[in-house]
């Protein structure tokens, strides 16, 4: 963070300081979390007590004193015990929205050109390849991790130092206005919706609602700023009252996702200002397209699988060229882009001298229905028997059966080999897939995952013996499913 005095932090929160012997010093560190206080460092050091439901950050004021706090950013003055006694405590109405305002002052400050990315799939993945071509321009700072939320997107822009000079910062949602609000701290020069789909439906209502939310990320435009969006995304209606004195630009994909819900049936592709053309995916499913731009054109080739990721390559190169980034810059920083933990991560557990391979790809962050059907279409690519893995797809609302159902169905007219199922709702993805099914062998729903991995080490173990060369397992689930374990079942086992 960039260093701010005392008497100026009491300025942006409007706040009071008490206990205050010199309003001059300098903070140049904030931290909301006790885990997160270096006290080998020589940073100056303020910690901000949020409060929520079940926690209560003023409870560790004592204890982060201890640790070398330097100012305690609180609700209300806490009581003078011995170590807290010259601690200046910086009273504020509430903590959560001081956090805002100094985070807003910070990017201020900054000032770097800065992408705010939201949509229902895609936001890290995006986020990670504009960085990774933004890199080859200047210094990217970018959302870490999936810090993408009301506290997370103040707590990046607080990571701002005036060494940088873009900022990428991915924007989620799970209720109304929150984007609202992270975009209005975070002032974007270009603001993007990605895609629109069912996810989190239990804060939105139905898929309007999702697109109404996702929306708001154009009220924080500046005057000159850019809005970027998908145009094969049905529901934009949603969002064009916000775009009448905006900067409008758009992207689309040749081949979108396959099964997506949310792609328009008419959309013309060529239309969009930025576009893909000529997909073809290689052995590992990593796909090379040529990208169309007002620009000229250039031949990308991604090391990441899945074909949905050429809609997220083609976001992320709108967004670059937006910042002046070359067709080469692009080309090359999405050569170059590393994968994401947990985001289709490819794992050849087996490539040896007899022909025999067996794949296993690691989707495990999160599922909604339509990145579930895209990793089912990645796994439906793979030549010889493909086994797909999933548990339950959470926060779907009261349409949830039928969400798991549908990806039962999306998986049978792939035919998909086997489809194996772990948890409650999954259940119904199994029932879907096995109905009526006499192309595909097998589906089982499982409730233990040592049950579902018993069963998988049979069946590859069949299928090896079989002679059966080519093996490709998928593994996927919501957070909530923690399907990473039986990744690391089979990793372990192989
Ligand atoms: P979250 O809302 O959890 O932050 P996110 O929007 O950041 O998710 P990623 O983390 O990039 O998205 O990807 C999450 C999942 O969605 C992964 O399984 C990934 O393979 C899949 N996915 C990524 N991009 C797309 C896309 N454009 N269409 C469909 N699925 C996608
Ligand atoms: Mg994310």
């Amino acid at each position: 963070m960039i260093s701010l005095t005392l008497s100026t932090l009491a300025k942006i929160t409007g706040g009071e300081l008490i206990a205050c012997a010199d309003n001059s010093h300098t903070i140049d560190e904030l931290v909301i979390d006790s885990r997160a206080i270096d006290e080998k460092s020589n940073k100056s050091t303020a910690f901000l007590a949020l409060k929520g439901p079940n926690f209560d950050g003023h409870r560790f004021a004592e204890q982060v004193v201890e640790q070398g706090c330097k100012l305690l950013i609180v609700t209300h003055s806490l009581a003078i015990t011995n170590s807290l006694a010259n601690t200046p405590q910086l009273i504020v109405n509430d903590t959560r929205i001081a956090l805002g305002q100094i985070a807003a002052f910070v990017k201020q400050q900054v000032a770097p050109k800065t992408v705010g990315i939201t949509g229902s799939s895609g936001k890290t993945t995006v986020k990670e390849m504009v960085a990774a071509i933004l890199s080859r321009l200047g210094n990217v700072l970018a959302t870490n991790g999936n810090f993408n939320n009301d506290i997370g997107v103040p707590l990046t822009l607080l990571r701002l130092k005036p060494v940088h000079d873009f900022a990428v910062i991915e924007m989620g949602a799970n209720h109304m206005g929150e984007i609202a609000y992270t975009t209005a701290l975070a002032k974007p020069d270009v603001a993007v919706i990605n895609n629109i789909a069912a996810a989190h439906l239990e804060g939105f209502g139905d898929l309007c609602g999702v697109a109404r939310a996702k929306g708001e990320i154009f009220s924080g435009l500046g005057e000159n700023g850019v809005a970027l969006y998908n145009q094969d995304t049905k529901y934009t209606s949603q969002w064009q009252w916000r775009l009448t004195d905006k900067i409008v630009r758009t992207f689309s994909c040749a081949s979108p996702c396959d099964g997506s819900v949310d792609i328009k049936p008419d959309s013309s592709s060529k239309k969009a200002d930025c576009y893909s053309e000529n997909v073809v995916l290689d052995v590992n499913g990593c796909a090379s397209f040529t990208l169309h731009s007002e620009r000229g054109n250039c031949e990308v080739n991604l090391t990441v699988p899945g074909k949905h990721n050429v809609c997220n390559a083609v976001a992320a190169a709108s967004i670059a060229l937006e910042f002046g980034a070359s067709l080469d810059d692009i080309r090359l920083g999405l050569a170059q882009m590393q994968p994401v933990k947990g985001r289709l991560n490819l794992h050849q557990l087996r490539d040896d001298e007899s022909g025999c391979s067996i794949k296993l790809i690691d989707d495990t962050y999160n599922a909604n229905l339509e990145s579930a059907k895209a990793a089912a279409s990645l796994l439906a690519s793979y030549p010889g028997k493909n086994i797909l893995i999933l548990g339950d797809m959470g926060e779907l609302g009261s349409e949830a059966r039928s969400y798991h159902q549908e990806l039962g169905e999306f998986a049978k007219q792939l035919e998909i080999s086997t489809l194996l199922s772990k948890g409650v709702l999954s259940q119904s993805t199994s029932d879907a897939f096995a109905k009526d099914n006499e192309k595909n062998e097998q589906s089982q729903h499982f409730n233990q995952r040592v049950e579902l991995f018993n069963h998988l080490v049979n069946l590859l173990n069949k299928q090896l013996l079989a002679g059966q060369k080519d093996i490709a397992i998928l593994v996927k689930g919501s957070r909530s499913a923690h399907m990473e374990h039986v990744v690391a079942d089979i990793v372990n086992w192989l």
